[in-house]
């Protein structure tokens, strides 16, 4: 492809797609589940899934099932292991707490530097490489941590939403990712930051993401849509509340309407490839666990935490990880009948794997341990905790400002890690349902594919069964996927529903 008169077409050389997309729209609802896909008098959303394939196993497939780590994922394809970004913060090797959820952090550039330092590519990297002058957006309402994880060190052009001093809620930039003059001080853009209406965030995101579509015409546009988590998810418990849910879904519809026809003014549409999603799951909580237990008995273990994050699991950093085994073995000795499992980092062995000190009495089949471990995994490594404890489904641990919320994510269980996964667009199968475990690493390395980019450098693999041409090695590559990942699903469905079970 090449750029002619700020046009992206096709060029005689044959670099583009077999399959014909040329630009990409991926959308986050974050911490959506599945079943908001079902909301009804959604037409833009319900041409989309008639028009692409569906996933209904798609899962996160990475610990911490959080928002930094879920975006990071998807924009590099590779697992937290490999880029870095294992949660909001975290204890680094020099014991040292990180912070992401600090918005100077961000704006310093700490975490493009840890993805940087990662040396994984990005959605953003691969496509600028391929394709000269070409723009990559990230945006977000007010996940500042979503939208630069999102784009990464490459984009274009890095957005989120912010409260001023003088009491407005107003689009800026993340330094260094600044776009064209004027997009962000459109008065369509800003609104008095008091009793916000549900909603109003999310269609502001995406009336940014149509002004910098009018005025940059990116190939990429990689949205973060902030309030399917917050406050719908956490504060009102997601599915819980059906009809905020359909309030939020509807305006969406909405919104996706308006950018489609962005896109048809531009004469794209036909040639976009976009893809739903969400960044992880969003589980009601029927059983809350006491964190003051819980550091007590890590505490015990003879030394400092040195942070330490608690949602649907609880994670520990600690001064001296050698003590880690005792702190696990701690926790496990509470005997909560709401902790699934402790695990504890083995430092002997390369690759800092998870060792289980807890008994099995609560794992009700041998491949619930083999699907912890899968997700174990995915976040081992420098930057991952001494000490996990991973609890049964419905059950969380919220102390703080969480101590209200009706529902969470971010631990092993089904519901945490279950999300929605829809591909529509040139090059991907019409009206189809998969099966097949798709995960948050497969995004990337499928949907650039589907632009003609091979995914050079992503740990995962090109979700072949979507594709009407897969490459000729794909199909095989996804069913080696499958095998491992199957049986992961499959366990993990069979002990949420025990588990819900047996709490009711
Ligand atoms: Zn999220």
């Amino acid at each position: 492809m090449a750029l002619v008169g700020g046009m992206l077409t096709h060029s005689m050389t044959g670099a583009t797609s077999m399959n014909g997309a040329d630009y990409l729209v991926l959308i986050v609802l974050d911490g959506a589940t599945p079943e908001y896909l079902g909301v009804p008098n959604m037409p833009n959303v319900r041409r989309l899934i008639r028009n692409g394939i569906s996933y209904s196993n798609a899962f996160a497939g990475i610990l911490e099932s959080e928002t930094p780590p879920g975006h990071a994922t998807i924009a590099t394809g590779s697992n937290p292991s490999r880029h870095g970004i294992v949660n909001f913060w975290w204890g680094d090797l020099q014991k040292q707490k990180v912070d992401l959820f600090d918005p100077s952090q961000i704006n310093d550039g700490a975490m493009e530097a840890i993805i940087s330092q990662a040396g994984v590519p990005t959605i953003a990297s691969l496509v600028h490489t391929q394709y000269t002058g070409s723009k990559v957006v990230a945006l977000s309402g007010h996940k500042y941590y979503a939208a630069d994880a999102l784009g990464g060190p490459d984009a274009d052009a890095i957005l989120y939403y912010y409260g001023t001093a003088n009491g407005q809620f107003v689009p800026t930039a993340v330094p260094a990712h600044e776009p064209p003059a004027g997009v962000l001080t459109a008065p369509h853009l800003a609104v008095p930051n008091h009793n916000i209406p549900l909603g109003v965030e999310n269609h502001l995101t995406m009336r940014l993401a149509i002004d910098t579509f009018n005025r940059m015409h990116q190939q990429v546009t990689l949205i973060n849509l902030a309030e399917f988590d917050w406050p719908l998810g956490h504060v009102d418990g997601g599915t819980i509340d059906m009809g905020q849910v359909t309030t939020l879904m509807q305006g969406f519809d909405h919104d996706l309407g308006l950018l489609q026809d962005a896109f048809r003014r531009a004469g794209v549409l036909d040639r976009t490839l976009f893809v739903l999603l969400a960044d992880h799951g969003m589980m009601p909580l029927h059983g809350k666990i006491d964190e003051g237990l819980l550091d007590k008995a890590v505490e015990k273990a003879g030394t400092p935490i040195v942070t330490s994050s608690y949602n649907t699991s609880a994670c520990y950093w600690l001064q001296d990880s050698s003590k880690a085994g005792d702190a696990a073995l701690n926790i496990a000795n509470l005997k909560n009948p709401l902790i699934q499992a402790v695990y504890a980092v083995d430092l002997t062995t390369v690759g800092r794997p998870y060792r289980r000190v807890s008994g099995s009495s609560l794992l009700h089949d041998s491949a619930v341990e083999r699907a912890n471990q899968y997700l174990l995994s995915t976040f081992a490594g420098p930057n991952g905790p001494d000490v996990v404890a991973v609890f049964t489904e419905g059950a969380g641990c919220e102390p703080g400002g969480q101590s209200g919320w009706k529902a969470d994510h971010g631990g092993t269980s089904w519901q945490s890690q279950h999300l929605p996964l829809v591909f529509s667009g040139p090059g991907f199968r019409s009206g189809a349902v998969s099966t097949a475990p798709a995960r948050l690493i497969d995004v990337a390395p499928t949907a650039l594919q589907a632009m003609g980019i091979t995914p050079y450098g992503m740990q995962g693999v090109v979700l072949a069964d979507a594709l009407t041409s897969p490459p000729p090695d794909a199909p095989w590559r996804q069913a080696q996927m499958s095998n491992q990942l199957v049986p992961v699903v499959a366990a993990m469905q069979a002990e949420s529903h025990l588990e819900l079970s047996a709490g009711a």
